[in-house]
């Protein structure tokens, strides 16, 4: 039997295909993707392993050039991206979608990579920060482009090149990004995919990516289950999983700062931030004080009845003995005045937030709302207050928040919670540098303990030792 020299063809680009690498000799290159955008993910992986050996050759300032485009671009097209990102996802406001987009320069570069050294009688001894190659990142549908820029600046920086699968939901956008962000750094530096995306994702490319040879290492930005896929999957995994956040206000708590803060925090881009405040958990003392307050900043409270009518339509019950309720993703994102309406609620115009007192076993306490309604829960004391915080974020260990000015309570709370981030007297993005010290990502690794994602989390440790000289003191 002899193979014509189409199968041999097709032979060689499938294997190479599954190595992750192109078979530009035979069949045109990674230039086939629109910009970086791609149909399958053989193709894509194989188009970012070749952009990764080029960017390997390249001097470290053109990953500084990259980085620099990639928060040029969000910054300076943030009004447009944001407004499509909207049309697209149909969650969530636009100021603040246009905000996510300005804030990804506040995302950290290569001066993160700094070599650490050790010099000593026995000569001088390196670590490098190196690395991994491609990059397989799976991002939500909740911030689609602002996840994919900041990952790609934390990537980048380290060395990396990536292969995104974005939520179905937010592709469109996810895409556009990639070309745009692609076009400026080829034209900047000469440099190709450096980032590549496939156009219509599913689970199936995901699980493609997962298992691909050809990519080095997975970030997940997302809920339970695509967390859980990351975490059994064979490669190294960083995983930026759910939360539910609690917020804790004691006795010596200010009520006004808490309330604009826990409605800042809340509201913003209607409650889809993953460390957004999702339930409230007040001590008795200070409970009324707190619920005035809510409402003189942009809270609209909800009596029970309306409560209850809400939360009919936000929760589907349990299915099973020992299910839990399930969220109405149609609500999620929507804006306060939208969610009010469907309960005949007519809101006073700048409403940014539902609020109301329930119990702790309404499903808006224990479930991931993603919504802009914050239960909130009377509380006996501050112990009590944290007991309830701890059962209600499940061990997520992912964001918790607390008013007040005793420091034992603070400590006590944050010692309880070992959450990854622990706000104290400010809305939650003050934990992302947003109104708070720190640097931001929008990929918070929470099960895998990375944490706030940044260059060096994408790098590998190399150890560099010259013995007995180059100690020159
Ligand atoms: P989602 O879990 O529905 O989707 C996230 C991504 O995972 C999407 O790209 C989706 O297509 C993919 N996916 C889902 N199931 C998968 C599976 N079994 N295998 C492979 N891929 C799968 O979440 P979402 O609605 O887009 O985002 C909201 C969730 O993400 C919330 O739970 C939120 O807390 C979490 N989140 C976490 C962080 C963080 O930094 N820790 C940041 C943003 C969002």
């Amino acid at each position: 039997m002899t193979a014509s020299a189409d199968t041999i063809r097709q032979v060689v680009q499938d294997v190479l295909a599954q190595l992750g690498k192109s078979p530009k000799s035979l069949a045109g290159s990674h230039r086939n993707g629109d910009w970086g955008v791609f149909q399958t993910v053989d193709q894509a992986v194989a188009a970012a392993n070749e952009g990764f050996d080029k960017l390997s050759e390249a001097p470290l300032a053109h990953r500084v050039t990259a980085i620099q485009l990639v928060k040029e671009i969000c910054e300076s097209q943030a009004e447009e991206l944001g407004r499509a990102e909207l049309e697209e996802t149909k969650i969530g406001r636009l100021d603040h979608k246009i905000e996510k987009l300005k804030i990804i320069k506040l995302v950290p570069g290569v001066e993160f990579l700094r070599t650490d050294a050790i010099s000593g009688d026995r000569g001088l001894m390196l670590t490098e920060y190196a690395p991994f190659g491609v990059i397989g990142a799976i991002t939500p549908v909740t911030h689609s482009l602002p996840t994919l820029a900041g990952n790609v600046v934390n990537m980048i920086a380290g060395g990396n090149t990536l292969v995104v699968n974005p939520h179905p939901s937010g592709a469109r956008i996810a895409c556009e990004g990639v070309r745009r962000f692609n076009q400026a750094i080829f034209k900047a530096t000469g440099l190709e995919n450096l980032i590549t995306i496939i156009e219509k994702p599913t689970l199936e490319t995901a699980a493609a990516i997962f298992s691909h040879r050809g990519v080095k290492m997975l970030v997940v930005t997302g809920g339970p289950a695509v967390a859980r896929a990351a975490m059994e999957s064979r490669k190294k995994a960083v995983v930026a999983g759910p939360g539910n956040p609690p917020v804790v206000v004691d006795e010596t708590a200010c009520t006004e700062n808490a309330a604009k803060s826990i409605i800042r925090g809340a509201a913003y881009d209607n409650n889809l931030l993953c460390i957004g405040e999702k339930e409230v958990f007040a001590v008795e003392k200070i409970f009324d004080s707190l619920m005035d307050n809510m409402g003189r900043f942009g809270g609209y409270r909800l009596n029970n009845s309306q409560i209850d009518a809400l939360t009919k339509i936000a929760f589907a019950p349990p299915e099973k003995p020992g299910d839990h309720y399930h969220l109405n993703k149609e609500l999620v994102g929507k804006d306060a005045k939208v969610l009010a309406e469907l309960i005949n609620v007519r809101v006073p115009a700048g409403t940014e937030l539902l609020y109301g007192e329930t119990d702790e076993s309404n499903p808006f306490v224990p479930e991931e709302q993603m919504m802009p309604f914050v239960p909130f829960v009377r509380a006996k004391n501050v112990d009590h207050a944290i007991e309830l915080s701890l059962k209600h974020e499940h061990g997520f260990r992912h964001t918790s928040l607390i008013h007040s000015r005793n420091v034992r309570n603070m400590t006590k709370m944050g010692k309880a919670m070992d959450t990854t981030l622990f706000i104290k007297n400010g809305p939650s993005m003050a934990g992302l540098g947003l109104g708070g010290e720190g640097y931001l990502s929008f990929s918070i690794a929470t099960p895998t303990g990375e944490g706030v994602t940044n260059p060096l989390t994408f790098t590998r440790q190399r150890r560099c030792v010259l013995v007995d000289d180059l100690r020159v003191i």
